[in-house]
């Protein structure tokens, strides 16, 4: 492994799905729905497959159904207005968006100012571009994790090329509000900075929480490239499918890098996608009012337990601090649940550069069976 590399290893995902697999415990870890998405959707891309759309490689930007329909859905939700054949561009999933973004808007030495906790191929990202990751702590206030906008300010300096934002936000579950994105805004305005903001969650928020485009605030048009995937607003996470929207330079040159990663995405899958995002919105209602109660539930169950809970506004985790249980070492602590409780986690540790900052907290997916978070609180009820 080379330099840029070597501090990555194996990522926290595939250690604890691997260690719940061989446990046999509730695999709370890895963010994944144990049920899948529609089935209507699921009929698009078998008949996608058997009529033979996209068996062969597709167009490089995407299949033109999806991305005018992800065009639709933005203008629909957000009302942004995005021309599918420059500003829209279809991924492997939002990870290959992040590192072809990364890849293509990054020089050597740039720095790249994000939230921490931060998603871990975010680090990783950074990394293989040859930037230099500057974090800005989210910090516990009443609750919830917070961030500081004087610190966020701070953390710019004349090396920094972009804002890399995450709303709602893994681990966390905090949505930044419009009053802190319109900051967020203003700062990249006045600093001329690039925004990648990732907002694959942007269907997951809860009670008066509310998805803000970043992209939709004064001036942030022209700088900003948005990430999401069906991977999470559908639950078909194996799919990969995911996309960038910006302005056409951006979309361009994210592009260009995107064709020496994996050339195009898979195709039938894009044929479905575009048609689960024309569905009403119902289905979004639906699917939010199903993870509200699903957060109730495993709240519920970690509060009983003992744990420090963050409730989240937003995405499908729930931080906690272990504190409270005598405990202090998340890493730790995630290594011996299952043995404990028969219960997998993440130590959000790992989505620090400073690892004693986020020792005492744990993340739990909620993204699973009613009976399973039961199940998975009746064995948690063990550590208290
Ligand atoms: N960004 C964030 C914040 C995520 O939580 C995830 C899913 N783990 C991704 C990106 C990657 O999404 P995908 O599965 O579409 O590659
Ligand atoms: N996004 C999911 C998570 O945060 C899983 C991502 C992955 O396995 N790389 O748990």
């Amino acid at each position: 492994l080379n330099r840029r590399l070597a501090e990555f290893g194996t990522t926290v995902f595939a250690e604890m799905s691997a260690l719940a697999a061989a446990t046999g415990s509730i695999n709370l870890g890895q963010g994944f729905p144990d049920t899948d998405g529609p089935e209507e959707v699921r009929e698009a891309a078998v008949r996608a497959l058997r009529d033979g759309r996209g068996n062969q490689y597709p167009p490089g930007p995407g299949v033109p159904e999806l991305r005018r329909a992800i065009g639709d859905h933005q203008l629909r939700r957000y009302g942004l207005a995005l021309d599918p054949d420059t500003e829209v561009l279809v991924t492997a999933g939002a990870t290959e968006a992040i590192a072809a973004a990364m890849l293509a808007l990054v020089e050597p030495g740039d720095e790249v100012v994000a939230l921490e906790p931060y998603y871990d191929s975010y680090a990783a990202c950074v990394a293989m571009a040859g930037g230099c990751r500057v974090p800005v702590t989210l910090r516990p206030h009443e609750g919830a994790f917070r961030l500081d906008l004087d610190e966020l300010r701070d953390a710019v300096t004349d090396r920094t090329r972009l804002l890399l934002i995450n709303t709602p936000h893994n681990p966390t579950g905090t949505v930044l509000t419009r009053e802190e994105l319109a900051a967020i805004a203003g700062l990249a305005v006045e600093r001329d900075l690039l925004v990648l903001t990732d907002e694959v969650y942007e269907h997951l928020v809860y009670d008066d929480a509310e998805h803000v485009p970043l992209a939709s605030f004064p001036g942030m048009r022209e700088r900003t490239v948005t990430i999401s995937s069906a991977g999470k607003t559908f639950s078909f996470t194996g799919w990969k499918v995911g996309w960038i929207t910006g302005a056409p330079e951006l979309v361009t040159a994210v592009r260009s890098a995107k064709q020496y990663l994996t050339y195009v995405s898979a195709g039938p899958f894009q044929y479905a996608v575009a048609e689960a995002l024309a569905l009403p919105d119902s289905y979004f209602d639906e699917l939010r009012t199903n993870l509200a109660a699903k957060r109730e539930l495993l709240t519920a169950g970690l509060e009983a337990a003992g744990f420090g809970v963050f409730r989240p506004a937003g995405t499908y985790f729930v931080t906690t601090d272990i504190r409270p249980l005598g405990e202090s070492d998340g890493i730790a602590f995630c290594r011996e649940l299952p043995e404990r409780a028969g219960v997998v986690a993440i130590p959000a540790a790992v989505f620090y550069d400073d690892r004693e900052a986020g020792a005492p907290f744990v993340r739990f997916a909620f993204c699973k069976r009613d009976e399973v978070l039961r199940e998975a609180a009746t064995r948690l009820a063990s550590l208290a």
